[in-house]
This record gives C-alpha cells, structure tokens and sequence, in this order.
C-alpha cells in the first residue's frame, strides 16, 4: 500500500513514541501535584515546551498545549476576539480550515461580530491589496492560513501580517499543513498567533499547541484549575506534550534538505499525472505550494470513483479534506477557486511525509492514468 493521505494524517513516529512511553507508565505524574512524582512531570512538560518554542522562535509562555489544531484554532479566533473589547470585526478568507470559519461563524452568530472574507484567486492566493482593503479601524482579528490542507498553496504570510499590523491588527495563522515542511518561525512570518496540529509531523492525535505573541489578551474556552497560564484548564496530556516536543525537534531537523527533495518529488509527479491524463488540471499554485501536497481535478470523472480505483491498485489518496467529516459536499477550497460544483466533485488530493520515496511517487502516476481510465469507462 502506497500511503498518500499524508495532510489528512500521519503515523506516529518510533522516535516520538519512544520518549512518550514513560510518562504514560512509570512517570505518569500530574504536573500540578507537589511531590516528586509531579514535580518530573512538570519537568517533561516545560522540556516540550521549550522544545516547541524553539521550533516556533517563541517564548516558552507563549506556547500554550491544546487537544490539537481544532482546538488552537477555535481558542485563537474566539480567545483573541472575545479577549479584545474594542471592535466586533474579522478578516479572513474562505478556503480557512472549518476550525476557523466555524469558530468566526459563532462569534457572528452569537456575539454580533461581521467578517469580511477575503477572496482568492483561482490559485488560491490571497492579494495583499485585497486583504489590506478589507481591514477596518474595528478589526479586531485577521486569520489567513500559511497553507492550504488542499490544494497546498502557500500564502505571503509575512506580507499580510505587515499589512494588518500597519493598522494595529493582530494576525493569526492557522500552519497546520506547513508543519515540518516551511519555517514556522513566528518573528519571521511576523505573526502574533500560530496553530500547529501533532499529527500531521509524527506526534499522535490530539494534541496541538498553540503560540500567542506576549501579552495579547485572550479569553479562555475551557475553564477550570488555570493550567496553561489560565488559558486552557484541565490536566496537562504530558505525554501528548512530550510527543509534540519531540516531533517538533524533528521537524526542525534538516527541514530544508526534506523540503526540497520531496519537492522535486513532487515536480515530478505532477508531470507524470499531467502526461497520463492530459485533460488533467493541478489545483493551487503552480510554485507556492507545500512540498507534500498535489491535488487534482479530473473531468468527466468522479473524485470518489477515482479514489475507488486507486485504492483497488494499492493507493490511498483523498477526494480533499478528511475534515470535513465525511461530507458529500463539494469542496468549499475548490468552490471558492472558482471551480463550478461539478468539477469540484472530481478532485482528487495526493499528500505524503518526508518518508515517501520519489520512487514510490514515480510509480503513482500511472496508476492515476489507470484510474482515471477505468471511471471514464475506457479501460486500458
Ligand atoms: N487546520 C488545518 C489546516 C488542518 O488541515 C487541520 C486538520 O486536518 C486542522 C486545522 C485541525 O487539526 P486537528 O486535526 O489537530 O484538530
């Protein structure tokens, strides 16, 4: 089985388990307790959490542990939104991850907030002119994402944030997909809030951090005992923690020798996918785009068919996002890319890890022909 649904999730790696296995056993401590037991859970949970501000080129206070990216995104967007009194409006776009558009959903539908939704071209970038417009003087919140879970294309982050913070906005990136594949380092990007998911770079399901640049204010979503400096109660996931320090000292290793090698990966796949099936469009941008990420429609096709077709040949791949949890609706990313509904419906997206070899790429792409072949009905 060839494994290409790497941006809907990811195996935990031997490394990352290795170092959670103890605090799940014998230093199974509460962080909170005063004893020594406590005390070296305290201890493991400040090492991750210096290991991910290091990733982050962050303060150690500034990352707070959440279950995950949906969690991190909600408590960014509501957290910030809520936490700041002098404006009810939010800029963002349309093809954010439902974490977000959810999240400012709610705060439209309870708290009386509007939103202006920046659009993207059919590439999927955001013009910074167009975002620079939307900004308004009771803009409290704009959260652009850094990639797309997709179609894979990479957003002028440091661009935008210069551009909101030209007004005294605060800017939020949700960079759960550029996770182990683009520097995530938040001085750079400029950014004054960051989400980062576990696992999609080796750390197991459920745990996430999120980063918020020093004394922004924000309003706790899940009260209680005060852990996490207030901003998210309940008993640390000590081990979660320690997976996603790991997993964050991983994705800083050699990021730049990974990235471009899978991107040549990548090159070379889509060529081979275009040349099998010439009607064939890749989604996104052409060239800022996520090195693990190509994404395709297939006219007079059915993306669901064709991901039947695949998988009868030993691949697994997806008709877009995972997360959307089993939804039959057409792509909200391709929608707003301007594809028609139709051909939203034949898309098909191939992600991967560090650990896919080129060659295992290279092998792919007939079969997608074969695929494609087999749905239309002319079968090789
Ligand atoms: N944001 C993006 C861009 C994602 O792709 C995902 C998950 O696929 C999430 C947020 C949610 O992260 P989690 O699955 O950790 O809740």
């Amino acid at each position: 089985m060839i494994y290409l649904d790497a941006a809907a999730t990811s195996p935990v790696r031997r490394e990352v388990l290795e170092a959670m296995w103890p605090h799940l056993t014998g230093e199974f401590g509460n962080p909170s307790s005063h004893h020594a037991v406590g005390e070296s859970a305290a201890r493991a949970l400040a090492e991750a959490r210096a290991s991910v501000a290091a990733w982050l080129g962050c303060r150690a206070s500034e990352v707070t542990f959440t279950s995950g990216g949906t969690e991190a995104d909600n408590l960014a967007i509501k957290g910030i939104a809520l936490g700041d009194p002098r404006g009810r409006h939010i800029v963002t776009t349309p093809i954010e991850h439902e974490a977000v558009l959810e999240s400012v959903d709610y705060l439209v539908r309870l708290h009386g907030f509007t939103v202006t939704f920046v659009p993207v071209g059919r590439d999927g970038l955001v013009a910074p002119a167009d975002f620079g417009a939307a900004l308004r003087p009771d803009t409290t919140l704009a959260s652009v994402m850094l990639a797309n879970n997709e179609v894979g294309t990479v957003q002028p982050i440091a661009e935008l944030a210069a551009l909101a913070h030209a007004v005294g906005v605060p800017f939020h990136t949700d960079a759960v997909q550029a996770a182990g594949w683009l520097p995530l380092d938040v001085g750079a990007l400029g950014v004054d809030a960051l989400t980062v998911s576990g696992h999609k770079i080796g750390a197991p399901k459920g745990v996430g951090a999120l980063y918020v640049r020093g004394r922004i204010p924000v309003e706790p979503l899940v009260h209680g005992g005060g852990q996490e400096r207030g901003r998210r109660s309940g008993t640390e996931n000590v081990a979660g923690a320690v997976a996603l320090g790991v997993a964050a000292r991983l994705a800083l290793a050699d990021r730049a020798a990974r990235a471009s090698a899978a991107a040549a990966a990548r090159d070379a796949f889509i060529a081979g996918v275009l040349a099998e099936v010439p009607d064939a469009e890749l989604t996104g941008h052409p060239s800022s785009r996520l090195p693990g990420t190509a994404s395709f429609v297939f006219p007079a096709t059915n993306g669901e068919a064709v991901l039947l077709e695949l998988e009868r040949r030993g691949i697994v791949s997806s008709s877009g996002s995972a997360c959307a949890a089993g939804s039959e609706d057409a792509s909200h990313v391709l929608l707003a890319l301007g594809y028609p509904e139709d051909v939203a419906r034949t898309a098909v997206r191939f992600s991967w890890g560090p650990e896919v070899v080129a060659a295992d790429l290279a092998a792919v792409a007939p079969a997608v022909g074969e695929a494609v072949r087999a749905v239309r009905g002319l079968a090789d």
